[in-house]
């Protein structure tokens, strides 16, 4: 159990207004902040005005990259009531993510104590408006002042929170997805399954290039053979195919959605078939064509459910499902969203009421 000291702020903001949060512009008034220190372990829990840090140039994180991060959110539910979805989810992928990068452990508990503490502090930013949440980011940098390549010795834990808009503003909406067969996002025995910047900071140049080409995100294939599916740069992905769930099966490289988890179970406890397997583009390519490429859908946090229209390979451009939203996608994004609010059961108790 952390001992957090709470600074209030002095100066509260002025809330935003609800229809123009966006995404990650805009940031609440407090933030968690605690060190570590070899030989000391985690210490000095503190809930602060949000603030600018003051880091030596020479901090390792921007040398070398070694940082992790989570993405979680707060959602307010239809009796006014703060609520987290499957936190220890987020605490247990910190400590996944932290073994990869040679970050210290950080006990489950303590992380989803200092995610509890902060939302409960600046809980009236979590916004009202439907479909608006208040995205909560937690992440780990590397503090020692030193250009050696090594493991850091200290560290910083910070959580800050942003309130964030509606992600679709008028109902599901379709997106375009690029299949790059150039550049790739990890391979086996790399850090694909953490998430950490580096990954990203891989992403980018593929983005820019689909963006270019009128697509909204890249569809990752695997490192070697460029054969087989992974994931969207933010989200994992799903097919319909001849009425089974398919989707790829974690295998190093794939980032572990929380999303995805939920997905596998809600459709399995609706009976449906749901295999985690190799998925290849040409598997797609011929299933499209005998029409039995019924959904496509991708999961992850920040948009909860995205259904893909349209989907790109080389020449090949694949509408599925004629453009439109498939019902076992609306179905998911119904469900998934009424437990984030509270209004539809939660048989799994995934929900944390703060
Ligand atoms: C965070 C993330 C996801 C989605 O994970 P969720 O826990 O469902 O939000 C998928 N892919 C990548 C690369 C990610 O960073």
């Amino acid at each position: 159990m952390l001992d957090i000291r709470i600074e209030k702020t002095k100066n509260p903001k002025a809330k935003p207004d609800e229809s123009k949060l966006g995404f990650g512009k805009i940031f609440t008034d407090h933030m968690f902040i605690m060190n570590y220190t070899e030989g000391q372990g985690w210490h000095d829990p503190r809930i602060v005005p949000y603030q600018d840090i003051s880091l030596s140039p020479a901090s390792m994180v921007f040398h070398y990259g070694q940082e992790m991060f989570e993405g979680l959110k707060a959602y307010r539910g239809a009796d006014g009531k703060a609520r987290l979805f499957r936190p220890i989810m987020n605490a247990r992928r910190t400590n996944e993510s932290n073994k990869r990068l040679v970050i210290p452990q950080l006990p489950e508990e303590d992380f989803v104590q200092a995610v509890s503490e902060i939302v409960r502090v600046d809980q009236d930013w979590i916004p009202t408006a439907p479909g608006t949440s208040l995205y909560i980011r937690p992440f780990i940098i590397a503090t020692d002042d030193f250009l050696g390549v090594a493991p850091s010795k200290t560290y910083l834990f910070i959580i800050i929170l942003s309130p964030s808009g509606a992600y679709y503003a008028s109902g599901l909406e379709p997106v375009g997805i690029w299949i790059e067969d150039d550049y790739v996002r990890a391979v086996r025995g790399g850090m694909g399954f953490a998430k950490t910047g580096g990954n990203y900071a891989a992403s980018l140049i593929a983005q820019v290039k689909a963006h270019d080409d009128g697509y909204s995100q890249v569809l990752w294939l695997d490192g070697v053979e460029r054969k087989y599916i992974e994931e969207v740069g933010a989200m994992n992905i799903f097919f319909k195919i001849d009425g089974k769930i398919v989707t790829p099966m974690l295998n190093g490289s794939i980032l572990p959605g929380i999303t995805r988890n939920s997905v596998i179970e809600l459709c399995k406890s609706w009976g449906m078939d749901v295999e985690e397997r190799k998925v290849s583009v040409d598997e797609l390519i011929e299933a499209q064509k005998t029409g039995k490429l019924e959904e496509c859908f991708g999961s992850g946090t920040a948009a909860v459910i995205s259904p893909v229209g349209k989907l790109r390979y080389k020449d090949d451009v694949m509408i599925i499902n004629g453009g439109d939203i498939g019902p076992v996608s609306q179905k998911l994004y119904d469900t998934i969203t009424g437990i984030q609010g509270g209004t539809v059961a939660d048989p799994f108790d995934w929900v944390v009421v703060l």
